[in-house]
């Protein structure tokens, strides 16, 4: 499942999109997740395999003073600050949206993404 606006993985927060804030029903399922952050967010930084080519192993941004960190733990995703995934990601929007009020380059990759600022 995914947000037909934003292309997030599904992660509804009081049944609206943790990322764009559209209308968002149904059981959050953060699949997707490292690999969606990676291509939207040219300030996180990518972990990958040995090879550089597989999949993301972990994401971290570093937002408002805050390191936010995803990984793949077995077959889930640990978050760092721990919080469950919505949440985690209406903390990581909130704080970019305070970086990006001086940063236009992380703006933009906020609207090009489709987020709702903070
Ligand atoms: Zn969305």
């Amino acid at each position: 499942m995914k947000c037909e606006v934003c292309g997030a993985p599904s992660l509804p927060l009081e049944a609206a999109c943790a990322f764009c804030r559209s209308a968002l029903a149904g059981e959050p399922d953060p699949s997707g997740l490292l690999d969606y952050l990676a291509d939207r967010l040219p300030s996180a930084s990518v972990s990958r395999g040995l090879l550089g080519r597989s999949p993301p192993r972990e994401v971290r941004i570093l937002a408002a003073g805050t390191d936010y960190r995803v990984a793949r733990s077995g077959g889930s995703l640990r978050f760092g600050p721990e919080a469950p995934a919505p949440e985690w990601v209406d903390r990581l929007l909130r704080d970019l949206s305070r970086d990006a009020a001086g940063n236009a380059r992380l703006r933009a990759a906020i609207t090009r993404a489709g987020w709702a600022l903070r």
